[in-house]
């Protein structure tokens, strides 16, 4: 229901956080946030408010300066923390948010069975990270690019993986996001309020795009990786 993603010099997890509120308004059942931290990529999620999603922060706070960040609307599995977003692989190495439906999860879910993935979790999205995780040779865009030829129905993405730190990859298929531009940092987004308080300047996803996101810049594509020239689209408005 709600994305938000991080890569920067500054601490993600407030940054998630406030960004993940600000989507609150859009409705959601879960919550959960991937920190890419000193012991690798973590992952907390909870069930109901936000403030359950923070209490758990509260205690054991992830330090890193990437992250996503997710409220769910479940539309495939019941809320509850394991159903809850961002989803990983067996490896634990891969970390996804996902808004919108796939219609042929069913279809993947068990040819990643038949291949020895093990699923922790009753969504479409957990495919997501396993397709990822099944075809990746190094190069997280060139395996998003591969999976998503996979994939049918609805998503918008934030992926992130242990391999390589430095970079945040993007994806809109008939689900809303945008890209925010900071100095030194960059934004994804479901939504223009969820980045609003960090950057006004924003390239906004097509369907069938996406965007590789490093500290310092910010590449848009296809999702058959043909690039895009776009011009910044400054958000003059206030929440
Ligand atoms: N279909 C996914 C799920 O049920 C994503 C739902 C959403 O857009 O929040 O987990």
């Amino acid at each position: 229901c709600g994305i938000v993603g991080y890569i920067g010099k500054r601490n993600s997890q407030e940054i998630l956080l406030e960004g993940l509120k600000k989507l609150e308004y859009r409705g959601y059942d879960s919550a959960g946030v991937a920190v890419y931290t000193a012991d690798g990529l973590q992952i907390k999620k909870a069930k109901g408010r936000i403030a359950n999603l923070e209490s758990k922060l509260d205690e054991t706070p992830l330090n890193g300066s990437v992250g996503i960040g997710h409220t769910r609307w479940a539309t495939h599995g019941k809320p509850s923390d394991v159903n809850s977003h961002p989803h990983t692989d067996n490896s634990l190495k891969f970390s996804v948010v996902h808004n919108g439906i796939i219609e042929n999860y069913i279809t993947l879910k068990e040819e990643l069975i038949a291949k020895g993935h093990v699923f922790v979790s009753e969504t479409d999205t957990e495919v997501i990270s396993h397709l990822i995780a099944s075809v990746y040779e190094g190069d997280i865009l060139k395996a998003v690019q591969q999976a998503v030829k996979h994939m049918t129905g609805a998503f918008a993405l934030g992926v992130l993986t242990e391999f390589e730190p430095d970079r945040l990859v993007a994806v809109r298929q008939a689900s809303p996001l945008i890209i925010g531009i900071g100095e030194g940092e960059n934004f994804i987004g479901s939504d223009i309020p969820a980045i609003l308080e960090y950057t006004r300047n924003v390239f906004i996803l097509n369907d069938g795009e996406m965007a590789l996101l490093t500290r310092d810049s910010v590449e848009l594509m296809t999702l058959e990786g043909n690039f895009i020239s776009r011009e910044m689209f400054h958000v003059d408005w206030d929440i």
